[in-house]
């Protein structure tokens, strides 16, 4: 299978889709302020435009607040106040007060997944179900708690990729300080920057990590963010253990090397292709699931790895190490000369594997490739984990499991407590408890 992915003979950078949005926004501050947000979710992967002189044609107005549209074509109207977010073919009236800025950040992704669903007919797409509304009370924090301060020292955020872009572009909207970290050992590759929005494309090459952390620090005048070019079990060697590790890593494999350094807590965001987003959380000493039962081996993943070994022609061995090293790299090119071996060094075979499906899922009618996941996703698993976040720090915090559909409302009946996994390879082992107890005692004692 992998194969006959490897045969489109597409460049890697981020593909526009030959498609128009016209955006028409409301003059108050809401209205452009979520605008901005939606806009900024979109504008990587379609073409937008705000003002009406320049495009004859639009494929699709989306209006934003109470204003009038300003083109005869197809027009999908996007509502917010203080307890929801309405988008819909038709127009509504808002209701009062405000929505915190944290719950219109996660309502935008809600917006681009509709717009992109009205705005591409694509069997291969999720269907959104019009009209469609987000009530703020299925978040499970009351805006009250998202003025709680959060000091980050003694945590960290391991992985840069889009899942830690939506992290800090959804941390942005609360108040953080102290210092986090942000732990990866990998390179920006080609095929991430219409999703991973603090980059640009001379990026492409730098450390994931460092320049993450460069481009996201001007948003935090209270958090120092700082980097760690090494995977989290050596930066763990160097400082020992971690009070809260922030998972936002690609592979199932790298979540359980991660849960055996044994975080005082964890928070992780998944996303898994365009269709879903899962938010685990569990603190030491943890009776319930842990990061290696949620993500536990399963034959599937033995039977990808197996397939991109396969495809990529390479043996199992190299593919279980997780990163293409240069001299792979340069072996995969041999075999497959349109993959540029600079481009593919130092990503995760995940992730390459992620970014070739997601080319083929999703051709344009034009019969261009676009990439996947698109920003939306990975944003809302970052703005998601940050709830999570302040759900724990306020002490809310009774399940450890949330899975979401991104083509629709987060609900919070989705929100389950997972129970341990009785063959789990972490946390079966009789001494984990132990260590646990002694090393991180009665719990929460951070934040
Ligand atoms: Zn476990």
């Amino acid at each position: 299978m992998l194969a006959s992915i490897l045969q489109i003979g597409e460049d890697h950078a981020a593909e526009h889709l030959n498609r128009t949005i016209l955006v028409t926004a409301a003059k108050d501050t809401a209205s452009t302020r979520w605008a901005a947000e939606i806009i900024a979710l979109l504008e990587r992967t379609v073409r937008i435009t705000i003002d009406t002189d320049v495009v004859t044609r639009p494929h699709l107005e989306l209006i934003v607040g109470g204003v009038k549209h300003r083109s005869h074509c197809r027009r999908l109207y996007a509502e917010i106040d203080a307890a929801r977010a309405t988008i819909g073919f038709e127009a509504t009236v808002r209701g009062r007060g405000e929505a915190p800025a944290l719950f219109a950040a996660t309502a935008a992704c809600t917006v681009a997944a509709a717009t992109l669903s009205a705005l591409i007919d694509d069997p291969a797409l999720p269907t959104v179900k019009f009209p469609l509304t987000l009530d703020f009370a299925h978040l499970g924090i009351p805006a009250t708690a998202l003025e709680r301060e959060i000091n980050f020292t003694g945590s960290v955020l391991i992985g840069a990729g889009a899942v830690a872009h939506g992290f800090l572009r959804a941390l942005r909207n609360v108040h953080a300080r102290g210092i986090l970290p942000i732990v990866d050992p990998k390179a920006v590759g080609e095929g991430v920057l219409n999703r991973c929005l603090y980059l640009t494309p001379d990026d492409v090459g730098l450390n994931k990590a460092e320049v993450l952390a460069a481009r996201a620090q001007p948003d935090f005048p209270q958090l120092q963010i700082t980097s760690a070019v090494e995977t989290f079990t050596s930066f763990t060697k160097r400082n020992g253990p971690t009070a809260t590790a922030i998972v936002t890593v690609d592979s199932r494999r790298a979540r359980r090397s991660i849960q055996s350094e044994l975080p005082g807590r964890v928070l992780d965001a998944s996303t898994t292709d365009v269709r879903g987003v899962v938010v685990h959380s569990n603190l030491q000493p943890n009776p319930h699931a842990c990061l290696s039962c949620i993500y536990r081996h399963v034959a599937d993943e033995h039977a990808r790895e197996q397939s991109i070994a396969d495809g990529l022609g390479i043996p199992l061995e190299t593919v279980k190490s997780g990163f293409i090293s240069k001299d792979v790299a340069v072996m995969i090119a041999r075999r497959h000369s349109q993959i540029n071996p600079e481009a593919i060094t130092g990503m995760a075979f995940d992730s390459l594997f992620r970014q070739l499906c997601a080319e083929q899922a999703l051709a344009t009618p034009e019969g261009r490739q676009v990439l996947a996941p698109f920003a939306f996703v990975s944003s809302l698993a970052g703005n998601l984990l940050v709830i999570e976040l302040l759900r724990c720090a306020a002490g809310l915090s009774n399940t450890n499991y949330w899975s979401v559909d991104p083509w629709g409302a987060p609900k919070r009946q989705t929100r389950i407590l997972r129970r341990r996994v009785p063959e789990c390879e972490f946390c079966s082992r009789p001494e984990v408890d132990e260590v646990a107890k002694e090393l991180w005692g009665a719990g929460d004692r951070w934040w």
